[in-house]
């Protein structure tokens, strides 16, 4: 067992109405993914560009009765039971934590980032970052001792096009037992890697990265930064790996702070790019499990033709889970090389 980059080409010929019907010959790729074997493809997209949409009426429009904006928060949301945070909410910095009205699991909170209404990728400083991140890292210190509680997860979806409906920046944070698919499907796998191994599949993975120079985008003294071989979104995704810890509460303040300038980096890069919406995704490992290590996937989500609502979530992906990638991993490594500075 090693880590491999399988891909395989296909060539689709077909005759050409704009070259008079001559014949044509277009490449695709297919790649699996090293870890999970999942595959996606590289593909070819007639005309594709990144369109901008305007969201100025629908932020003012929201704003009037947005109830995550500074005036209303503490008034309309609800608050924990004593016994699980006492004063009922987490306040650090900008944030607040509260519990979720409509929670995915028993132990289910918001964190609402910033007192702003609307921030572009672009406008979240590293401070706004580390305070959000670690106003979780506090809920997560008053539930995470109870049962059912082993993964410790913090999912932000940016905007519509990620599939938020309120436009105020926040988080979704949830302490469960049920890991879910994609984060259960990599626990299994670095599990069977590290028997077969007896070495860390992150570890190998970022070392391997790194002699190949493909996907490498940086290291710090706390993270490694590379895009994913096999990403989920059309403009591929950055993954963060925590070579150190295994969950959000292991993490040192140098290390969140290393991670949150990074992240503000490459959300300014990502802004200016055109990109007005992500998924980011924190999984990390049960306490235990010495076979796995915290990591971040950034995945960029836009509406392919704005115009129609199009989503980036066609059949494809949706139904048959086989992601198509239009800007290559490599691609954007290379853009993020100069972007990213981590000291
Ligand atoms: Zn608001």
């Amino acid at each position: 067992m090693r880590i491999e980059f399988r891909r395989q080409e296909k060539i689709a010929r077909c005759l050409d109405p704009s070259k008079g019907f001559a014949e044509s010959r277009v490449r695709t790729e297919i790649r699996w993914d090293p870890l999970t074997c999942e595959s996606a493809r590289v593909s070819h997209f007639v005309g594709f560009q990144l369109l901008p949409v305007d969201f100025s009426g629908e932020i003012e429009r929201s704003r009037a009765r947005c109830p995550f904006c500074p005036e209303r928060v503490l008034d309309i949301t609800p608050k924990f039971p004593s016994d699980l945070v006492p004063g009922g909410r987490i306040q650090r910095g900008q944030a607040v934590v509260f519990p979720n009205l409509s929670p995915y699991d028993e132990h289910s909170a918001v964190a609402v980032m910033c007192r702003e209404h609307f921030v572009s990728p672009s406008g979240f400083t590293p401070r706004i970052l580390f305070e959000a991140f670690r106003a979780c890292i506090d809920y997560f210190d008053h539930v995470a001792h109870l049962q059912g509680t082993d993964f410790l997860l913090v999912s932000w979806s940016y905007m519509p096009a990620a599939g938020s409906s309120q436009l105020h920046p926040h988080l979704q944070v949830y302490a469960t037992d049920i890991p879910g698919n994609l984060l259960g499907t990599e626990l299994a796998a670095s599990l069977r890697y590290f028997e077969a191994e007896g070495r860390l599949y992150w570890a190998d993975l970022i070392d391997e990265e790194e002699r190949r120079g493909e996907r490498l985008v940086a290291r710090g003294r706390h993270t490694a930064w590379l895009t994913g071989f096999v990403s989920l979104s059309v403009l591929s995704d950055t993954l963060v790996i925590f070579p150190e810890a295994r969950t959000m509460k292991e993490l040192s303040e140098e290390a969140l702070e290393e991670f949150s300038r990074g992240l503000a980096q490459v959300l300014g890069y990502l802004d200016s790019q055109g990109v007005y919406s992500f998924s980011l995704g924190w999984f990390p490992g049960a306490p235990e499990a010495e076979h796995f290590r915290l990591h971040v996937r950034l995945t960029p989500r836009l509406y392919i033709a704005p115009r129609v609502w199009c989503t980036d979530s066609p059949t494809l992906s949706y139904l048959y889970r086989d992601h198509f990638m239009i800007r290559t991993p490599e691609e954007l490594a290379m853009d993020l090389r100069s972007v990213i500075k981590l000291s």
